[in-house]
């Protein structure tokens, strides 16, 4: 049997307590490979290889365009491999193979994007109130940098860590998600070619706890950045507080997708179904509350449940398949216990809410998609992530009622607004407490701009500049231009060697 291995120091390499692992396809609950499974002396290991590379390797000395140039190469080789990338995401996430190829890409993009701009001008000049001051700021890496990300998204999630951190010179550990580790391990055989330095960049796998934890708690590590749940996000803060570590957070959302009667109707009704439907729900951003403006409401719900009902279902490789299966058979039931929730809360399921047991797809973790109307702001399935496909209406009669209810959460990763009337679209924006607005559009991400949350939904930002900095330290440099004695001591003789005798 094959092991998939991680990739310690430069090396691959089995855990020490050969643990294995089982990856399941979850459209069809088969197995697709066997890796290593780490435990706390893995962690150990790479956290201290990780250590010697930052403060004795090479990576950290680099100049920027040499980590620019191993970068490049690593965009260009994703490219290279793309098709086997999206392929092996799907069968190993179970999202359709369209929105994987995009994904690929897009992780390619990001390791474009930051091997860029890495080197264009990064630091500040100041003119300070003394004119003898030369005063500059200059970013330096953090160090050891712990990564661990969630399943939806195995690749891109990678990039967004990896890119930044290593652009900015630090040494990374990067730690996948228990159930998603293939497109990781694939990423690491390109990284072994192209020949990173020893510990620079190291693949650790494992579970959340203990292996992840390590990464956070520990003393030697020097910034965690962490994607995943909220609750887990909380964890992972109280471990990094023992050295005080960096932390940045990106974690959950409940986010609003408010649609006024003045907007492209047919067009919000497109972005409604993809704001919660891409990815099968399962996305951070996922616009999972639908807030309509009460004179369409009615019409705009029935129209919507038609859709749903529309959508193909499928295993994510079939090229006509529009939504693919949850994660995991847990998972699935995990959120088929939120619509048991939401039919005991009272609110209406106007479509969907069961697994598909046809003969195709019943031995995979499909689900139909799913609508609850008639939700009061208090429920649950209201106010909880499910982080599957299933959308709760809610209803709004102005502008301000809208933008309360929008608000009326614990999150705030993002929001849009549909309106044809720019002015009001943008007041709704500007009011709406979340890190990721869109007006007349839902979902687009750039590596350009800023990614993150208010509220509970994160601390920090990824992407764009914002997310370079992030991985840097600020350092204030202050440079004496006229270098005269002080006159500050009285008891110094004229010398300022020799104290003057009493
Ligand atoms: P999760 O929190 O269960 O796991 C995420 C990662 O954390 C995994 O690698 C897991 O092994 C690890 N982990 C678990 N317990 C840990 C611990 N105690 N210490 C250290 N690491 C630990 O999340 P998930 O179920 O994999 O992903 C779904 C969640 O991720 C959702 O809540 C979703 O909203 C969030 N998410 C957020 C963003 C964003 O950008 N804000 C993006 C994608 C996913």
């Amino acid at each position: 049997m094959t092991v998939e291995k991680m990739y310690l120091n430069g090396k691959w390499v089995e855990g020490i307590e050969q643990k294995r692992r089982t990856i399941l396809n979850p459209a069809t609950n088969l197995t697709l490979k066997t890796v290593t499974d780490g435990t706390v002396v893995d962690a150990q290991h790479a956290i201290r290889y990780g250590r010697e590379a930052f403060d004795h390797g090479l990576w950290p000395q680099m100049r920027a365009a040499e980590r620019a140039t191993s970068l490049f190469k690593l965009a260009d080789a994703i490219e290279k491999n793309a098709e086997e990338f999206a392929v092996l995401e799907t069968l190993n996430q179970g999202k359709p193979l369209r929105e994987s190829r995009y994904d690929v890409l897009d992780a390619a993009a990001c390791f474009r994007y930051y091997a860029g701009l890495i080197t264009k001008p990064l630091g500040q000049t100041y003119e300070v109130p003394d004119p003898n001051i030369q005063s500059m700021v200059v970013r330096e890496p953090i160090g050891l940098c712990g990564q661990i990300i969630p399943w939806n998204y195995p690749l891109l999630m990678a990039a967004w860590k990896l890119a930044p951190g290593l652009a900015a010179g630090n040494c990374c550990i990067l730690k996948p998600a228990e159930m998603t580790p293939l497109t990781a391990i694939k990423l690491f055989e390109l990284i072994d070619s192209i020949g990173f330095p020893p510990g620079s960049v190291q693949l650790l796998l494992g579970p959340g706890d203990p292996v992840g934890s390590l990464l956070a708690s520990s003393p030697l590590v020097d910034k965690i950045a962490f994607t995943g749940g909220t609750v887990t996000g909380r964890k992972i803060m109280q471990a990094a507080t023992g050295n005080l570590k960096k932390v940045t957070l990106e974690l959950g959302g409940k986010s609003p997708n408010i649609v006024f009667a003045d907007s492209d109707l047919d067009v919000a009704l497109e972005y409604a179904m993809f704001g919660i439907l891409a990815g099968q729900g399962e996305v951070c951003s996922a616009g999972s509350r639908l807030l309509l403006e009460s004179s369409i409401a009615e019409d705009f719900s029935q129209k919507l449940a038609k859709a749903f009902s529309k959508v193909v279902v499928g295993e994510g490789m079939h090229s006509d398949s529009e939504m693919g299966p949850l994660i995991s058979a847990a998972h699935l039931q995990k959120v088929l216990n939120y619509v048991q929730i939401g039919k005991d809360e009272g609110a209406k399921l106007l479509t969907g809410g069961n697994k598909i047991e046809t003969d195709l797809l019943k031995v995979g973790n499909f689900m139909e998609p799913t609508i609850f109307s008639e939700t009061t702001p208090q429920m649950r399935i209201v106010q909880e992530e499910i982080f599957g496909p299933v959308l709760a209406i809610q209803t709004f009669s102005n502008e301000a009622e809208a933008i309360a209810l929008a608000n009326n959460s614990i999150y705030g990763l993002a929001g849009a607004v549909f309106t044809k009337d720019g002015a009001k679209g943008m007041r709704v924006l500007r009011k709406l407490r979340a890190g990721i607005t869109w007006m007349n559009t839902y979902h687009p991400t750039f590596n350009e701009a800023p990614w993150g949350g208010y509220k509970q939904s994160g601390i920090g930002r990824e992407l764009g500049t914002f997310g370079l900095e992030a991985y840097t330290e600020v350092k204030q440099i202050n440079i004496n231009l006229n270098p005269v004695r002080l006159g500050w001591f009285s008891k110094l003789g004229s010398t300022g060697f020799e104290p003057v005798t009493c």
